[in-house]
């Protein structure tokens, strides 16, 4: 049997997405010994870019915010010292309902008149805004603070009470009144508001205003009044400078390493291993061989590593299938509460740049009648900066195009999937046509379509479930999952955890994982060194 030494990870972080990258950062400026593991040829996931047909186009996400005061990408900038690739852009937003274009201004005031102009009520819309902008307020203020959220434990629950201010406690009334419920007390509850929120509510809370608290729908709505960015050449741009910064810190990131894995050092023990002497990584680890301070073994389809900690940075849906005993039960439950969430019905175009000049970058498209297979009842539109000669050459640019669709609907099915897909692209490109501006199909040079089961492909999402978990009544706050699990050293991050959604979203829920990490690493009084 062999005596050598395997080296121990102080943590490895299962995926690079925006809250894997977040946590293993931070982890890594303090010194922690950190390797990421990610399933693809890039990192980033839902919020990275990547490469086709000379053009450069956005994975998922394209609307970027989290760097005002409070936020998280503020935040992360500041606790680590670098500043990410970015530009701020203004309007962020366009929404082109059925006979009415709306800009969403950034500055408040300006919003407010731009909502009077196209919904009347000038009292009523300014009650409602100026609310929606307090709760807001509130809420990143108050996000910010209390890292240990969900709190877990009874000095948890005592902390909470020391962190917070007595007068913001009213706030809290708003995590049990709906958005609709908050609207028809201001008295906007019209047939052409509800819609307009609705489909802004669903590209942040992915619910409709019925279904989302006003404590969340508040931060999702007012999204278009903080400092919105765009990211020359990629939101890929922004992943790698963390990656490089992960590195320059001598932890690892390490892409095509599917984890296929991760046992418990008793789990590990008991089962019996097979001696492969020839890969360098993981020389045939005997039993005897797992190194007394690791915790965990995390396994790739090539490669075994040791570690103390992991955090994994996946949907809870993709827990039970890595993990065995208590833990895979753990997670079995943890994805039943959730059952349902959105998948997205996604296609990527390069057009000659026709569009006219002041075309703001991303456009909400509102549907006459919901779309063919998906039954989404808008659009979302994102355009590459003109001048992103990274993303596409001079006089041409990048195009992201999304919509909701329900997940099964294109699982199973394989006789009529082909079909399902180019139909509803056709469509797309027809809604296009018609009420975005600039835009003509025979411009079209590049097009390709992506469904539930490419997002199950391409970044491991369970049933192709994007996006995290759709907001609810039925919901408490203290209903998410939260970072820390109840296995010793194994901590959950991603927009399937608190506080969930949305680039932001994931970054605080990253940090709060980084914390949960630092404080029992401190309570156990172990050195890293
Ligand atoms: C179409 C679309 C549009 C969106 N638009 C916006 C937007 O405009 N603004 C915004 O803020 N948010 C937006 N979002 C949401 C946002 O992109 C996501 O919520 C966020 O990026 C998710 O980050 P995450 O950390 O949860 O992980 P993910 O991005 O899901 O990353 C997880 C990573 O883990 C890897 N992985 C999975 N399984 C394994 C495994 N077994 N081993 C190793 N690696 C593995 C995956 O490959 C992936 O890279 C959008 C999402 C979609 C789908």
């Amino acid at each position: 049997m062999s005596t050598q030494r395997y080296p121990v990870y102080d943590v490895i972080v299962v995926g690079s997405g925006m809250g894997g990258l977040t946590t293993a950062s931070l982890l890594a400026r303090d010194g922690f010994r950190v390797l990421v593991l990610e399933a693809s040829h890039l990192p980033g996931g839902c919020s990275s870019s990547y490469p086709r047909k000379g053009f450069v186009f956005e994975s998922g996400a394209t609307t970027l915010i989290g760097f005002d005061e409070h936020q998280p990408l503020a935040r992360l900038e500041k606790m680590l010292g670098i500043t990410l690739p970015k530009e701020p852009i203004d309007p962020p937003m366009t929404v082109r309902m059925n006979g009415e274009e709306v800009t969403r201004y950034s500055d408040r005031e300006k919003w407010i008149a731009e909502a009077v102009r196209a919904f009347g009520n000038e009292s009523g819309q300014r009650r409602f805004w100026e609310l929606a902008f307090q709760v807001s307020d509130t809420v990143w203020r108050i996000s910010e603070k209390n890292v240990y959220f969900p709190p877990q434990g009874l000095q948890e629950w005592v902390d909470l009470a020391f962190r917070n201010r007595l007068a913001d406690m009213p706030m809290l009334r708003f995590a049990f009144r709906s958005v609709q419920s908050v609207m028809k007390s201001c008295g906007v509850d019209t047939p052409a508001f509800r819609s307009f929120i609705d489909e802004q509510l669903m590209i942040t809370a992915q619910s409709k205003s019925g279904d989302t608290p006003f404590l969340f729908g508040a931060p999702g709505l007012t999204y278009t009044s903080c400092t919105n960015y765009y990211v020359p050449g990629g939101l890929l741009k922004m992943v790698q400078a963390l990656e490089e910064y992960i590195r320059s810190r001598g932890s690892d990131v390490r892409c095509k390493s599917k984890v296929v894995s991760i046992q418990s050092r008793d789990e590990y023990l008991e089962d019996k291993h097979d001696v492969d002497a020839d890969s360098d990584e993981t020389p045939g680890i005997a039993d005897g061989n797992m190194p007394a301070e690791a915790a965990y073994v995390v396994s790739t389809t090539s490669s075994r590593f040791f570690t103390r900690k992991v955090v994994t940075n996946l949907p809870v849906w993709n827990l039970p299938a890595l993990s065995g005993g208590e833990r895979k039960e753990w997670f079995e439950k943890q994805a039943a509460r959730f059952r349902h969430a959105w998948g997205a019905f996604v296609m990527g175009m390069a057009v000659k740049d026709t569009f006219p000049d002041d075309l703001t970058l991303h456009h909400q498209i509102h549907l006459d009648r919901p779309m063919p297979h998906t039954g989404a009842e808008s659009l979302f539109v994102s355009i590459s900066a003109r001048g992103d000669t990274v993303r596409a050459p001079e006089g041409f640019r990048v195009l992201n195009i999304s919509c909701h669709t329900e997940t099964d609907t294109w699982f199973g099915k394989p006789e009529e999937y082909d079909r399902a897909k180019s139909e509803t692209g056709e469509a797309i490109l027809d809604i296009l046509e018609a009420r975005l501006p600039g835009f003509r199909k025979e411009n079209v040079q590049v097009q390709f379509e992506g469904t539930p089961v490419t997002w199950q492909n391409w970044v491991n999402r369970h049933r192709g479930r994007v996006g995290g978990i759709p907001q609810s009544m039925k919901r408490s706050l203290l209903d998410w999952p939260p970072a820390r699990t109840p296995f010793k050293g194994w901590y959950l991050t991603g927009d399937t955890v608190y506080p969930g959604q949305g680039i932001p979203g994931v970054t605080l829920g990253g940090i709060n994982a980084y914390w949960r990490v630092v404080r029992e690493q401190s309570q156990a009084g172990i050195s890293r060194e």
